[in-house]
């Protein structure tokens, strides 16, 4: 039985829909450390810390720009990670992108997208 894992947006407690949850659920399997990443078709971003870092956060797409805000205060003079810039995709969530995209249907990429600074 895979255990149903409760993800929650840091700052507004809000939770992923069900399309963007197995993407959230896919980077559980990966062991990551200071990375960001993406999480679609919600556009969630997710602190992968570790260590020094802390542990996972995670934030919707309303909130990722605070999520990184948040990370670069606390960890921004610990190494380079906080300081990516996106888009923070991976290769390894190709299959789990995929799968979510085709969920949605034409039109997902109709949805806004934040510029280059968050
Ligand atoms: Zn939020």
């Amino acid at each position: 039985m895979p255990v149903k894992v409760l993800f929650k947006c840091e700052f507004c407690g809000a939770e992923p829909d069900e399309e963007t949850r197995p993407a959230l659920e896919a980077q559980l399997q990966e062991l990551l450390f200071g990375t960001y990443l993406d999480a679609d078709p919600g556009h969630w971003l997710v602190w992968h810390g570790g260590g020094l870092y802390g542990r996972t956060r995670y934030a919707c797409s309303e909130h990722r720009g605070d999520l990184k805000a948040h990370i670069r205060e606390h960890y921004g003079c610990i190494g380079p990670h906080p300081w990516a810039m996106g888009p923070h995709t991976a290769k390894i969530l190709r299959r789990g992108r995929i799968t979510a995209r085709k969920r949605v249907g034409p039109g997902w990429s109709s949805r806004p997208r934040w510029g280059p600074t968050l």
